[in-house]
C-alpha cells in the first residue's frame, strides 16, 4: 500500500477577538491508500479545524499537506467532504441532487453519469432517482449525499460527524452502508467522530486528539478477526471492548 495523504507539522492559529487561539498545535501523520482513519477528541480540540486544513479550506499557519505528493493549496477536486447535514436541496430530485457536484466542476460527461448511475444503482438508490429529498428516510438521503460526494472522484473523502444528526438505529445501519460502500469503491477516508464506538467500529486506525491545543496523544491501530468485517458485526466482537475500554481512558484522563 502507498501513502496518499501526509499531514506534516500542521499548526493553526486564529485571531479571535481576545487574542489568539491556537487550534492545533502541531499534527502528523500519514494515510495509506484505502485506509480508514478515525479522528477522536474532546470537544472543542481542533477535529473540524484539521478537517478545514486537510480539505484546501483553510491555509495551516505552518505545516503542510499533501494529497499523491502534491501540496494542498486552495479547496482540492480530490478531496470529498461530507457534513452532519446531509446538505441535499429540496427541490432537486435524487438524480439531480447526484449530479450537483458534476454540474459545479463542469464534468457531465457520458462516462460521469453513467458511473453515477452505477452509484445509484449499486447502492439501493436508482429506483428513488426520480424523487425528493423530503420523500427519503434519514438515512437513505445520507446515503445520497454520499453518493453526490463520490461522483466527482475525489480520491480522499472526509467525514465531520456526518451521522451525528440520525436517530441511533438509523444511525447503526448507516455507518454500516457508508463503510461498505467506501470500502468497496476503495477510498481513503478521514472521519471525525465524538462517539468512540462509531469509531471502533470503521476504523483501521484511530488518532486520538489531545486537548486544544491539538496534539495526536495516541494512535490505535484497530484490527478485528474476519468474522467481525462490518461495523455492526465489530461491536458484537471480544476485542471492541477493550478497545474502548482503552480510548475511553486516553480521552478520559484528560478531561
Ligand atoms: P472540534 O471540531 O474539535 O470541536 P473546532 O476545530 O471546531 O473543534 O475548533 C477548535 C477551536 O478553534 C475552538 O476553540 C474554536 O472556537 C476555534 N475556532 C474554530 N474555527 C475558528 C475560526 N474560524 N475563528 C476563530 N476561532 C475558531
Ligand atoms: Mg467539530
Amino acid at each position: 500500500m502507498e501513502s496518499i495523504l501526509k499531514v506534516e507539522h500542521v499548526m493553526q492559529k486564529y485571531q479571535a477577538l481576545n487574542g489568539e487561539v491556537m487550534a492545533l498545535q502541531d499534527i502528523s501523520f500519514v494515510a495509506m491508500e484505502g485506509e480508514f482513519i478515525c479522528i477522536v477528541g474532546p470537544s472543542g480540540c481542533g477535529k473540524s479545524t484539521l478537517l478545514s486544513v486537510v480539505s484546501g479550506l483553510e491555509k495551516p499557519t505552518k505545516g503542510e499537506v499533501t494529497i499523491s505528493g502534491e501540496q494542498v493549496w486552495g479547496v482540492s477536486p480530490q478531496v470529498g467532504y461530507m457534513l452532519q447535514q446531509d446538505n441535499l436541496l429540496e427541490w432537486r430530485s435524487i438524480w439531480k441532487n447526484v449530479l450537483l457536484g458534476l454540474e459545479i466542476q463542469h464534468k457531465l460527461t457520458d462516462e460521469n453519469l453513467s458511473y453515477a448511475e452505477s452509484l445509484l444503482k449499486n447502492y439501493g438508490l436508482y429506483e428513488f432517482k426520480d424523487k425528493y429529498p423530503s420523500q427519503l428516510s434519514g438515512g437513505m438521503r445520507q446515503r445520497v449525499s454520499l453518493i453526490r460526494t463520490l461522483a466527482v472522484r475525489p480520491k480522499i473523502l472526509l467525514l465531520d460527524e456526518a451521522f451525528s444528526a440520525l436517530d441511533f438505529q438509523t444511525r447503526l445501519s448507516v455507518t454500516d452502508d457508508v463503510y461498505r460502500i467506501l470500502k468497496n469503491e476503495g477510498k481513503t477516508t478521514l472521519m471525525v467522530t465524538h462517539d468512540i464506538p462509531e469509531s471502533i467500529s470503521m476504523a483501521d486506525r484511530i488518532l486520538v486528539l489531545s486537548r486544544r491545543p491539538a496534539v495526536v496523544r495516541f494512535v490505535h491501530d484497530i484490527t478485528f478477526p474476519n468474522t467481525c468485517a462490518t461495523p455492526l458485526s465489530r461491536r458484537n466482537c471480544p476485542e471492541f471492548g477493550r478497545y474502548f475500554n482503552e480510548i475511553w481512558r486516553e480521552l478520559d484522563v484528560q478531561a
